[in-house]
């Protein structure tokens, strides 16, 4: 006799409607399982309201949940998390299709009880909660959610400059909570950065045969410390964080591209300050960990590939607007650049801070030509690895 009960398996019903009025797919960005004495909870994080339908199958058995209209941050493809607690082995999310993203507990039905499935609002989450077969049920479970840590796994493998460029991370700079910098007129950082990175992705893919990953696809928060992780997952060969700077001087404008190193000027350490912002970490703490991680074939490469689309980003503004300010290429202790195993830059594309940079930065011309520059900057870069 089977001796574990379905209690819920949800399905959202909602008219067509409403989601054809908002068929974007929303990004899948975080699961996160705990067990507890009495019971395991996965919590599956989506920015909006998805509809869902879960089911079982047998040999191997394993629930699973399909999310509609979803698509996984870059963090999470094809991730398996091990749980082995005696009746959840382990969970493991993938794109199922375009718009489908799949959850799969493998676990033992001898050894739960029951299972249940179900959603909870602000953010838009869905929660598995599965019983083991000694659980006592008298004893309801609350909404015990302590923050959990991503893990760290996944690591690439030391780039090897003879192997060329065959994958790029570009890493659109804040989203979610973290808006970066705001302009007068109220522009925020995270939403022009993630236009100028998918102009630049779009570019990329239609002109070669590179593979672009965004360490982020829509307006969510993932922290710095995370994305190069993500772009060591991907096992990249770049590494690009798009951001537009601000400085408290409202007439400086001007681009800049930097790269991980130890600050050269005073006014790389404000810019580094803001940008990290974010981060749990400090600055003084920077120090000893650059030390350990700054080696000098990563930092030759990434400062070639920052001068590279600098000067690329530079030169074709120049053309065709006035008041250009080429800030150069400077060293600079950025948390987003650690840990990545490839040459990784930073680029300010301009200054929101500025109002003729601001007032640029809301057309979709001057985002285009970034985009292009960059686009530019990259191709040069590889040639000169006589790779490309
Ligand atoms: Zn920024």
């Amino acid at each position: 006799m089977q001796r574990w009960v379905l209690i819920i398996v949800s399905l959202l019903c909602l008219s067509p409607s409403l989601f054809s009025q908002q068929n974007a797919r929303e990004e899948v960005y975080d699961l996160r399982p705990y067990t507890h004495p009495n019971f395991t909870r996965i919590a599956v994080d989506i920015g909006k309201l998805r509809e869902y339908h879960s089911d079982t199958l047998f040999t191997p058995d394993r629930i699973y949940i399909d999310i509609y209209q979803a698509k996984l941050n870059a963090i999470l493809h094809n991730k398996v998390i091990s749980v082995n607690n005696g009746y959840v082995n382990q969970i493991r999310i993938a794109q199922k299709n375009t718009t489908t993203v799949r959850i799969v507990i493998d676990l033992d039905f001898e050894e739960i009880k029951r299972y249940q499935v179900f959603h909870l609002f602000d953010p838009f989450r869905i929660v598995i909660d599965i019983y083991p077969d000694y659980a006592d049920l008298t004893q309801p479970p609350t909404e015990a959610t302590k923050a959990a840590q991503p893990t760290k796994s996944g690591y690439s493998m030391a780039r090897q400059l003879g192997l060329g460029v065959a994958r790029i991370v570009i890493d659109p700079g804040h989203g979610g909570k973290d808006p970066g910098a705001i302009g007068k007129k109220g522009t925020q950082e995270k939403g022009v950065v993630l236009d100028v990175s998918k102009r630049l992705q779009k570019l990329i893919d239609s002109n070669t045969e590179l593979e672009v990953i965004l360490t982020r696809e829509s307006d969510i928060y993932v922290p710095v410390e995370n994305r190069p992780i993500i772009a060591n997952q991907k096992r990249a060969d770049l590494f690009i964080s798009i951001h537009a700077n601000a400085n408290p001087r409202k007439n400086y404008s001007g681009v800049a591209t930097f790269y991980l190193n130890f600050p050269s000027d005073a006014s790389v350490m404000e810019v580094a300050a803001r940008e990290n912002a974010t981060s749990t970490k400090n600055i003084s703490e920077m120090n000893s960990i650059l030390r350990e991680i700054l080696r000098e074939d990563k930092l030759k490469e990434s400062r070639e590939l920052a001068n590279r689309i600098q000067d690329s980003i530079v030169g074709h503004l120049g053309k065709n607007y006035k008041n250009i300010t080429d800030l150069g290429v400077k060293g600079g202790p950025f948390w987003v650049l650690i840990g990545g195993d490839m040459p990784s830059i930073l680029v300010e594309i301009s200054h929101l801070s500025n109002s003729r940079e601001e007032n640029r930065l809301r057309t979709p011309e001057y985002r285009q030509q970034i985009a292009q520059a960059i686009y530019q900057g990259i191709i040069e870069y590889i040639h000169s690895l006589g790779k490309g």
